[in-house]
């Protein structure tokens, strides 16, 4: 390593390169004992050198560090202070790390007079800060510090050089896409998986697949792989959520240092996210936990992400996140600080509940649309229906998926009717059970994968089925079309009243328009109404607060009922279509049937009840029998 400490006279280039020669064992000379004799003569005499007198000596070191660079390195102290100075001493060895001693004029002048003994023209100082061409790269060290401290600031630039500004763990199909997405926005990065046999090649093929111009680092050791992190060292955790999470911050926590930045960008449950966040805050360690959706592709060209944490956290990885995230309509990135601890993996767990029914309800559709059409009739219908409002990234891969085929055969008829989870459905419904709210499509979307994986007993019990249902009457797909608009708005009112409410119990402060517009591109449920939905939120609440919104659902009432009907009477399970209907009739009906609901609470344990014309903080008993 070649280190050149340049400034004016007086700035401590001497004294500062010998104890980082001392702390770094990396040999220190002194430029000014390469002077040719005829500069040491005229020095002697008082005179000042001029270009052409540096010329061979500059030249002289130039070839010095040629050789120094070869054999263990070297720390010069030299003045140069123009730019063209800079160039003759690159000219042999260009990889010389520069740090410029920079301080004021008064400040040197003060320090070389305490010193005493020690002459300096006054003219030649400030004439020195005259020639002075600071350079824009390289480290600049404050020497208004102790020399210990800029020596010891110095060594922690020095190690930030030529180290990675970013460092991604797991390189899986997330973990591997984002790094990708990193590295072609510009940021040297480190990679590190875990080695698990029978995948011993995970980070080199990984490193094949990169661009050659990407600058990223490959590991597959933990502590190298830290090392090579430039601090505060920013880390993205994307691995499998839960205790593998644990047992990697454990392992980290010894090797990182104050300050460093751990991002869980996993389905992590937010709960987890709350007690990381605190546990990382005790070791003085930064901790977001980060959203992540778009699936492989989105990771690769753009997810919308979803950061929680403490809000200075965020601001250091605030420009990485931006670059790597997909676009909204109007260029901003589709990421924005979302609240504090675990706000931004709840606000992931919460789209993952909206996504699951979105995708029940286009599944309910299909099996509806199946009765009466083909594969390529029930094309022509949903991407006639992706042309309107209706728009949206599921519509369109189904519609794709609908049309794909393999070896003549439609793929998704070849498809087992088993449908897999990986709990984050499950999570945004008990999410809504432990808040208080009513998030019922999401747990009917959840139920059907659950009864989907049930097989064998469907098969067993569908025998005793005598299946004489007879096609009568012609199914009006504009009234399907209808009710799954209904549908979608009442899925996205729940969605958006489970964020409204854990907002509000955990004091999180969330902006709701600006989590719709984080949805509007790279995630899975971006869609046409999810434009909609920032401008609602600017303005109101909730969707049942707009008219217009509450206009399309009470005059699509009747194509839901009729839609609800024809699924009945077909035997097809539409659970998540009812689920909207019966939020919305509940929601919609004044007078419920939950008096004799008290009245059963009271009678068989003295919960007691509130009375239609009594003030509501008055509660009655009755001696029912
Ligand atoms: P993958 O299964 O493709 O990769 C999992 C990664 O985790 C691998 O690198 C694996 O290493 C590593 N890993 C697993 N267990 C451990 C452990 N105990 N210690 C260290 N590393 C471990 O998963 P994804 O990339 O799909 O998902 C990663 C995270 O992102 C998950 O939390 C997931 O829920 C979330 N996510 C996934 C999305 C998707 O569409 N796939 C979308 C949004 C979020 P190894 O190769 O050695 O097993």
């Amino acid at each position: 390593m070649i280190i050149v400490l340049l400034g004016v006279s007086g700035c401590g280039k001497t004294t500062v390169g010998k104890q980082l020669s001392q702390k770094t064992g990396i040999p220190f000379f002194d430029g000014d004992d390469f002077h040719p004799k005829s500069n040491i003569d005229k020095m002697t005499k008082g005179m000042s050198l001029n270009d052409n007198d540096r010329c061979p000596w500059l030249l002289s070191l130039a070839s010095n560090i040629e050789t120094w660079a070869e054999e263990n390195g070297a720390i010069l102290a030299c003045s140069a202070l123009k730019e063209r100075y800079r160039v003759v001493l690159s000219s042999k060895y260009n990889d010389i790390i520069w740090v410029h001693l920079s301080g004021s004029h008064d400040l040197i002048k003060g320090r070389i007079e305490k010193r005493g003994g020690h002459f300096m023209n006054a003219d030649l100082l400030a004439s020195q800060f005259k020639d002075l061409e600071t350079p824009e790269y390289g480290i600049h060290a404050d020497i208004s510090e102790s020399p210990e401290k800029i020596t010891e600031n110095i060594i922690s630039k020095l190690e930030n050089i030529n180290q990675s500004f970013f460092g991604v763990i797991g390189l899986g199909v997330m973990g591997s896409s984002l790094s990708l997405n990193i590295a072609e926005k510009g940021y040297a990065l480190s990679v590190y998986n875990r080695i698990a046999p029978g995948e011993e090649n995970i980070v080199s093929d990984f490193l094949n697949k990169a661009d050659e111009v990407m600058q990223i680092k490959g590991f597959t050791e933990l502590k190298a792989f830290v090392n090579s992190l430039e601090r505060p060292r920013k880390i993205l955790i994307m691995i499998k959520a839960g205790k593998a999470i644990d047992a990697v911050i454990e392992a980290l926590i010894p090797i990182l240092s104050e300050g460093d930045i751990l991002i869980d960008g996993g389905n992590s449950h937010y709960l987890d996210t709350n007690k990381r966040y605190e546990y990382l805050k005790s070791k003085q360690l930064h901790f977001i936990g980060c959203g992540v959706s778009g699936g492989e592709e989105g990771a690769r060209k753009g997810p919308s992400i979803m950061p929680g944490g403490a809000k200075e956290s965020y601001q250091i990885i605030e420009p990485v996140l931006e670059a790597i995230a997909a676009k909204d309509k109007k260029g901003n990135a589709c990421c924005a600080y979302v609240g504090l601890q675990g706000a931004g993996h709840f606000v992931k767990m919460v789209h993952n509940g909206i996504e699951y029914a979105e995708m029940q309800l286009l599944a309910e559709i299909y099996a509806l649309l199946s009765i009466t059409n083909n594969n390529e009739e029930i094309t022509t219908i949903l991407s006639q229906w992706n042309t309107t409002d209706l728009s949206s990234y599921l519509l369109e891969i189904t519609i794709n998926i609908l049309k794909t085929k393999e070896n003549g055969k439609y793929v998704l008829d070849t498809i087992l009717d088993k449908a897999g989870n990986k709990g984050t459905g499950s999570w945004s419904t008990k999410a809504g059970f432990d808040l208080g709210t009513v998030n019922t499509m999401m747990s009917s979307a959840v139920f059907a994968r659950y009864i989907s994986s049930f097989k064998e007993k469907r098969k067993h019990l569908s025998k005793f089925i005598k299946s004489d249902l007879k096609v009568t009457d012609v199914f009006d797909v504009n009234s399907l079309e209808k009710a799954y608009r209904f549908a979608r708005i009442i899925n996205h009112h729940q969605g958006f009243e489970l964020i409204r409410l854990a907002s509000k119990t955990f004091n999180w402060q969330l902006n709701i328009s600006e989590i719709a517009r984080i949805w509007t591109n790279g995630c899975i449920i971006r869609s046409e109404f999810m434009e909609t939905s920032v401008n609602v939120f600017k303005d109101y609440e909730s969707y049942l607060d707009t008219t217009d919104l509450l206009e399309v659902l009470i005059s699509a009432e009747n194509h839901m009922t009729k839609s609800i009907a024809y699924s009945l009477s077909h035997r097809v399970p539409f659970d998540t279509f009812w689920s909207a209907y019966n939020h919305w009739i509940a929601i919609t009906t004044e007078n419920l049937p939950a008096n004799l609901i008290q009245a059963q609470r009271d009678y068989f344990g003295a919960h007691m009840y509130q009375k239609i014309d009594a003030p509501k903080e008055q509660f009655f008993h009755t001696n029912w029998y």
